[in-house]
């Protein structure tokens, strides 16, 4: 049998829970004193889909969230990117277009998704879902809105991602 190994980056402002996401996917907890580093790369998951074996490399940012500061070899080789924002940060939803810029600049069009995290916060937050859904349609792109701290839609994103790797 053979794998298919997919290198995630997962991008966005700081704070938006991308961290957590990675956490709670790879090792199925979540803590709210999340340190802003997980130490490592990256983690990994693996995941049967219908007799296919997917191997997920999951990169996190270790903190260094300025456009300018992550490192070429976080970019390189990337398959596939998540875009988070938060539905209490609207500093976060309006950088959506300039991570994706960024990433098509270091490492070319990839299979790419948008998710708004923090919807267990979703009353009378800043970022609206309908801001949400125009900007994915503006966009092209697929939306999942998430709440990491509940484990609600996490496990969708990589789902879809590695489904979506061979179509893309
Ligand atoms: P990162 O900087 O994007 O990696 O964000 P972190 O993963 O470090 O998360 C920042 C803060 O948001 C932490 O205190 C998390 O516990 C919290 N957080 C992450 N996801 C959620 C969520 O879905 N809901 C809520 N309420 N808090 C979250
Ligand atoms: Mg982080």
């Amino acid at each position: 049998d053979f794998e298919v190994c997919i290198k995630v980056i997962i991008v966005g402002n700081g704070a938006v829970g991308k961290s957590s996401m990675i956490q709670r996917y790879c090792k199925g907890f979540f803590t709210k004193n999340y340190k802003k580093t997980i130490g490592v790369d990256f983690l990994e998951k693996e995941i049967e889909i219908e007799e296919d074996l997917f191997r997920l490399m999951l990169w996190d940012t270790a903190g260094q969230e300025e456009y300018d500061a992550i490192t070429k070899s976080y970019y390189r080789g990337a398959q596939a990117c998540i875009i988070v924002f938060s539905t209490v940060d609207s500093d976060s939803f309006e950088a959506v277009p300039i991570w994706n810029q960024k990433v098509i600049d270091e490492v070319g069009h990839v299979n790419t998704v948008l998710v708004l995290n923090k919807m267990d916060l979703i009353r009378g937050a800043l970022v609206t879902e309908l801001d949400a859904d125009n900007l994915a349609k503006k966009m092209n792109m697929k939306l999942f809105k998430t709440s990491v701290k509940n484990n609600e839609n996490v496990n969708d994103i990589f789902t879809y991602l590695a489904q979506s790797h061979m179509q893309f």
